[in-house]
Protein backbone atom coordinates (compact mmCIF):
# COMPACT_ATOMS: atom_id res chain seq x y z
CA UNK A 1 0.00 0.00 0.00
CA UNK A 2 3.03 2.16 0.75
CA UNK A 3 3.89 2.89 -2.78
CA UNK A 4 0.14 3.25 -4.08
CA UNK A 5 -0.53 7.59 -5.18
CA UNK A 6 -3.58 8.47 -5.69
CA UNK A 7 -3.94 10.17 -9.48
CA UNK A 8 -7.31 10.19 -10.30
CA UNK A 9 -10.40 11.08 -8.40
CA UNK A 10 -12.63 8.15 -9.11
CA UNK A 11 -10.99 4.73 -7.54
CA UNK A 12 -11.98 1.00 -8.82
CA UNK A 13 -11.58 -2.19 -6.86
CA UNK A 14 -11.79 -4.98 -9.09
CA UNK A 15 -11.91 -8.48 -7.52
CA UNK A 16 -10.36 -11.51 -9.68
CA UNK A 17 -11.83 -14.88 -9.61
CA UNK A 18 -15.13 -15.59 -10.77
CA UNK A 19 -15.44 -11.72 -11.60
CA UNK A 20 -12.66 -11.03 -14.07
CA UNK A 21 -11.71 -14.54 -14.61
CA UNK A 22 -13.82 -18.11 -15.05
CA UNK A 23 -11.76 -19.60 -12.49
CA UNK A 24 -13.96 -20.84 -9.90
CA UNK A 25 -15.30 -23.60 -11.21
CA UNK A 26 -12.29 -24.84 -12.55
CA UNK A 27 -10.18 -23.97 -9.50
CA UNK A 28 -12.88 -25.87 -7.23
CA UNK A 29 -13.34 -28.46 -9.11
CA UNK A 30 -9.40 -29.17 -10.46
CA UNK A 31 -7.73 -27.91 -7.50
CA UNK A 32 -9.06 -26.84 -3.81
CA UNK A 33 -11.45 -30.14 -3.41
CA UNK A 34 -9.14 -33.00 -4.92
CA UNK A 35 -6.44 -31.62 -3.03
CA UNK A 36 -8.60 -30.98 0.45
CA UNK A 37 -9.61 -35.05 -0.38
CA UNK A 38 -5.81 -36.19 -0.77
CA UNK A 39 -4.45 -34.24 1.88
CA UNK A 40 -7.50 -34.39 4.62
CA UNK A 41 -7.55 -38.22 3.96
CA UNK A 42 -11.44 -38.03 2.72
CA UNK A 43 -11.34 -41.02 -0.33
CA UNK A 44 -13.49 -43.06 1.78
CA UNK A 45 -16.32 -39.92 1.08
CA UNK A 46 -15.48 -38.79 -1.92
CA UNK A 47 -18.37 -37.80 -3.12
CA UNK A 48 -20.14 -36.08 0.45
CA UNK A 49 -16.36 -34.41 0.29
CA UNK A 50 -16.47 -32.89 -3.29
CA UNK A 51 -20.39 -32.36 -2.65
CA UNK A 52 -19.71 -30.52 0.45
CA UNK A 53 -16.72 -28.51 -1.38
CA UNK A 54 -18.57 -27.49 -4.48
CA UNK A 55 -21.65 -26.37 -3.02
CA UNK A 56 -20.31 -24.19 0.20
CA UNK A 57 -17.57 -22.82 -2.44
CA UNK A 58 -19.29 -22.07 -5.98
CA UNK A 59 -23.62 -22.30 -4.69
CA UNK A 60 -23.70 -20.51 -1.34
CA UNK A 61 -23.26 -17.32 0.42
CA UNK A 62 -19.81 -18.23 1.04
CA UNK A 63 -18.58 -18.21 -2.37
CA UNK A 64 -15.37 -16.43 -2.96
CA UNK A 65 -14.31 -16.30 0.84
CA UNK A 66 -10.65 -16.92 1.78
CA UNK A 67 -9.83 -20.13 1.31
CA UNK A 68 -9.10 -20.72 5.19
CA UNK A 69 -12.33 -19.31 6.27
CA UNK A 70 -13.74 -22.11 3.38
CA UNK A 71 -11.86 -25.33 4.28
CA UNK A 72 -13.18 -24.50 8.13
CA UNK A 73 -16.54 -24.80 6.90
CA UNK A 74 -16.19 -27.63 5.25
CA UNK A 75 -13.92 -29.14 7.45
CA UNK A 76 -17.19 -28.55 10.32
CA UNK A 77 -18.78 -30.05 7.70
CA UNK A 78 -17.19 -33.16 7.19
CA UNK A 79 -17.53 -33.84 11.42
CA UNK A 80 -21.35 -33.87 10.95
CA UNK A 81 -20.85 -36.52 8.95
CA UNK A 82 -18.86 -38.69 11.26
CA UNK A 83 -15.49 -38.27 10.64
CA UNK A 84 -13.23 -36.80 12.90
CA UNK A 85 -10.82 -34.17 12.15
CA UNK A 86 -7.69 -33.99 14.53
CA UNK A 87 -6.76 -30.69 15.60
CA UNK A 88 -9.44 -29.03 14.50
CA UNK A 89 -10.24 -26.64 17.27
CA UNK A 90 -6.41 -25.64 17.15
CA UNK A 91 -7.71 -24.55 13.46
CA UNK A 92 -10.50 -22.35 14.37
CA UNK A 93 -8.75 -20.38 17.06
CA UNK A 94 -6.18 -19.32 14.71
CA UNK A 95 -8.97 -18.40 12.28
CA UNK A 96 -10.45 -16.71 14.92
CA UNK A 97 -7.28 -14.91 16.30
CA UNK A 98 -5.31 -14.53 12.90
CA UNK A 99 -5.40 -10.91 11.55
CA UNK A 100 -4.36 -12.66 8.33
CA UNK A 101 -5.00 -15.36 6.72
CA UNK A 102 -2.29 -16.46 4.30
CA UNK A 103 -0.04 -19.08 3.82
CA UNK A 104 2.71 -16.93 5.62
CA UNK A 105 0.77 -16.23 8.36
CA UNK A 106 -0.08 -19.53 8.68
CA UNK A 107 3.34 -21.42 8.58
CA UNK A 108 3.91 -18.94 11.59
CA UNK A 109 1.20 -20.43 13.66
CA UNK A 110 2.72 -23.70 12.71
CA UNK A 111 6.02 -22.72 14.06
CA UNK A 112 4.64 -22.05 17.07
CA UNK A 113 2.46 -24.77 17.84
CA UNK A 114 1.84 -28.16 17.09
CA UNK A 115 -1.11 -28.95 15.33
CA UNK A 116 -2.38 -31.72 12.58
CA UNK A 117 -5.22 -29.83 11.21
CA UNK A 118 -2.67 -26.34 10.85
CA UNK A 119 0.03 -28.79 8.92
CA UNK A 120 -2.40 -30.81 7.02
CA UNK A 121 -4.24 -26.82 6.23
CA UNK A 122 -1.01 -25.49 4.78
CA UNK A 123 0.36 -28.52 2.51
CA UNK A 124 -3.34 -28.35 1.52
CA UNK A 125 -3.00 -24.57 0.48
CA UNK A 126 0.38 -25.17 -0.91
CA UNK A 127 -0.52 -28.17 -3.09
CA UNK A 128 -3.80 -26.05 -4.71
CA UNK A 129 -1.16 -23.15 -5.09
CA UNK A 130 1.01 -25.54 -7.16
CA UNK A 131 -2.47 -27.03 -9.20
CA UNK A 132 -3.11 -23.45 -10.14
CA UNK A 133 -0.09 -23.16 -11.95
CA UNK A 134 -0.88 -26.52 -14.24
CA UNK A 135 -4.18 -24.95 -14.92
CA UNK A 136 -2.99 -21.57 -16.01
CA UNK A 137 -3.45 -22.01 -19.37
CA UNK A 138 -6.49 -22.69 -19.27
CA UNK A 139 -7.71 -19.37 -17.69
CA UNK A 140 -10.26 -17.90 -19.15
CA UNK A 141 -11.06 -13.89 -18.95
CA UNK A 142 -15.14 -13.19 -19.11
CA UNK A 143 -16.25 -11.46 -22.48
CA UNK A 144 -16.35 -7.77 -21.91
CA UNK A 145 -13.91 -7.69 -19.07
CA UNK A 146 -10.97 -6.38 -21.09
CA UNK A 147 -13.20 -3.82 -22.71
CA UNK A 148 -14.14 -2.25 -19.41
CA UNK A 149 -10.78 -2.39 -17.50
CA UNK A 150 -9.52 -0.46 -20.62
CA UNK A 151 -11.99 2.22 -20.28
CA UNK A 152 -11.86 2.47 -16.59
CA UNK A 153 -8.16 3.20 -16.53
CA UNK A 154 -9.16 6.16 -18.69
CA UNK A 155 -11.02 7.55 -15.69
CA UNK A 156 -10.21 6.17 -12.74
CA UNK A 157 -7.53 4.44 -10.76
CA UNK A 158 -7.87 0.76 -10.96
CA UNK A 159 -6.84 -2.09 -8.23
CA UNK A 160 -7.74 -5.31 -8.12
CA UNK A 161 -8.83 -6.27 -4.81
CA UNK A 162 -8.87 -10.37 -4.05
CA UNK A 163 -8.56 -13.01 -1.46
CA UNK A 164 -6.55 -14.96 -3.51
CA UNK A 165 -2.37 -15.04 -3.39
CA UNK A 166 -0.42 -12.73 -5.19
CA UNK A 167 1.67 -14.53 -6.58
CA UNK A 168 -1.15 -16.60 -8.53
CA UNK A 169 -2.80 -13.18 -9.07
CA UNK A 170 0.06 -11.73 -10.45
CA UNK A 171 0.54 -14.64 -12.97
CA UNK A 172 -3.10 -14.94 -14.23
CA UNK A 173 -3.42 -10.95 -14.96
CA UNK A 174 0.13 -10.81 -16.55
CA UNK A 175 -0.52 -13.41 -18.86
CA UNK A 176 -3.67 -11.98 -19.86
CA UNK A 177 -2.48 -8.92 -20.84
CA UNK A 178 -4.60 -6.57 -18.26
CA UNK A 179 -1.86 -6.49 -16.11
CA UNK A 180 -1.24 -2.89 -17.08
CA UNK A 181 -5.21 -1.50 -16.47
CA UNK A 182 -4.51 -1.86 -13.05
CA UNK A 183 -2.26 0.24 -10.50
CA UNK A 184 -2.01 -2.48 -8.11
CA UNK A 185 -2.57 -5.85 -7.34
CA UNK A 186 -3.96 -6.54 -3.42
CA UNK A 187 -4.09 -10.64 -2.29
CA UNK A 188 -4.74 -12.11 0.51
CA UNK A 189 -1.37 -11.20 2.22
CA UNK A 190 -2.25 -7.53 1.86
CA UNK A 191 -5.49 -8.41 4.35
CA UNK A 192 -9.11 -9.14 3.97
CA UNK A 193 -10.52 -7.01 1.00
CA UNK A 194 -12.71 -4.89 3.93
CA UNK A 195 -9.24 -3.61 5.00
CA UNK A 196 -7.79 -3.08 2.07
CA UNK A 197 -10.40 -1.08 0.33
CA UNK A 198 -10.25 0.86 3.35
CA UNK A 199 -6.57 2.05 2.98
CA UNK A 200 -7.25 2.52 -0.54
CA UNK A 201 -9.77 5.22 0.46
CA UNK A 202 -7.55 6.55 3.11
CA UNK A 203 -5.26 7.75 -0.17
CA UNK A 204 -7.95 10.89 0.01
CA UNK A 205 -11.18 9.41 -2.12
CA UNK A 206 -14.29 10.64 -1.57
CA UNK A 207 -15.90 7.52 -0.70
CA UNK A 208 -19.12 8.68 -3.79
CA UNK A 209 -16.65 7.77 -6.03
CA UNK A 210 -15.35 4.18 -4.74
CA UNK A 211 -16.57 1.21 -6.06
CA UNK A 212 -16.12 -2.55 -5.64
CA UNK A 213 -16.66 -4.54 -8.44
CA UNK A 214 -17.27 -8.22 -7.61
CA UNK A 215 -19.07 -11.71 -7.72
CA UNK A 216 -19.29 -13.20 -3.79
CA UNK A 217 -21.35 -11.62 -0.81
CA UNK A 218 -18.20 -11.01 1.02
CA UNK A 219 -17.19 -8.42 -1.59
CA UNK A 220 -20.69 -6.59 -1.10
CA UNK A 221 -19.53 -6.72 2.68
CA UNK A 222 -16.62 -5.39 2.00
CA UNK A 223 -18.36 -2.31 -0.01
CA UNK A 224 -20.55 -1.81 2.69
CA UNK A 225 -18.41 -1.70 5.39
CA UNK A 226 -16.80 1.19 3.81
CA UNK A 227 -19.72 3.05 2.50
CA UNK A 228 -18.64 2.90 -0.93
CA UNK A 229 -20.84 1.46 -4.13
CA UNK A 230 -20.71 -2.00 -5.09
CA UNK A 231 -21.51 -3.68 -8.50
CA UNK A 232 -22.12 -7.25 -8.97
CA UNK A 233 -21.29 -9.66 -11.18
CA UNK A 234 -23.86 -12.29 -11.58
CA UNK A 235 -23.25 -16.10 -11.23
CA UNK A 236 -23.41 -17.54 -15.03
CA UNK A 237 -24.36 -13.81 -16.52
CA UNK A 238 -20.90 -12.42 -15.77
CA UNK A 239 -20.49 -11.63 -19.67
CA UNK A 240 -23.77 -9.38 -19.32
CA UNK A 241 -22.82 -7.74 -16.06
CA UNK A 242 -20.28 -6.71 -17.63
CA UNK A 243 -21.59 -5.29 -20.42
CA UNK A 244 -24.23 -3.16 -18.30
CA UNK A 245 -21.59 -2.09 -16.36
CA UNK A 246 -19.49 -0.62 -19.60
CA UNK A 247 -23.41 0.63 -21.37
CA UNK A 248 -24.89 1.83 -18.26
CA UNK A 249 -23.28 1.29 -14.81
CA UNK A 250 -20.14 3.18 -15.83
CA UNK A 251 -22.11 6.49 -16.51
CA UNK A 252 -24.63 6.53 -13.64
CA UNK A 253 -21.38 6.18 -10.97
CA UNK A 254 -19.25 8.86 -12.87
CA UNK A 255 -22.41 11.05 -12.89
CA UNK A 256 -23.25 10.46 -9.06
CA UNK A 257 -26.45 8.73 -10.06
CA UNK A 258 -25.19 5.05 -9.04
CA UNK A 259 -26.27 4.51 -5.60
CA UNK A 260 -30.01 3.89 -3.87
CA UNK A 261 -32.70 2.80 -6.03
CA UNK A 262 -30.42 1.31 -9.48
CA UNK A 263 -27.84 -0.18 -6.91
CA UNK A 264 -30.69 -1.73 -4.86
CA UNK A 265 -32.11 -3.45 -7.78
CA UNK A 266 -28.52 -5.09 -8.80
CA UNK A 267 -27.67 -6.28 -5.67
CA UNK A 268 -31.24 -8.05 -4.92
CA UNK A 269 -30.79 -9.49 -8.24
CA UNK A 270 -27.57 -10.43 -7.26
CA UNK A 271 -28.43 -12.20 -4.20
CA UNK A 272 -31.27 -13.90 -5.28
CA UNK A 273 -28.99 -16.21 -7.68
CA UNK A 274 -27.15 -16.91 -4.76
CA UNK A 275 -29.54 -18.08 -1.86
MG1 LIG B 1 -14.59 -13.59 -6.55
Amino acid sequence: MIDFEKSKDYLICVDSDGSVFDTQEEKHRNCFAPRWIEVFDLNEHYQEAMMIWLKTNLYSKARGINRFIALEKCLKQIEEIGVEVKGLMGYENWILLSNELSDKALMEQIRKVENECLEKALIWSLRANRSFNMLVDEVKIFDNVKKALRFADKIADVVCVSEANMDTLEKEWGDNDIRKYVKAIYGQEAGIPDNTIEKLIAKGYDKDKVIMIGDSPNDLEAAKANGISFFPIVVGQEAESWAQYIYEASTKFLEGEYKGEYENNLIDIFEKVLE
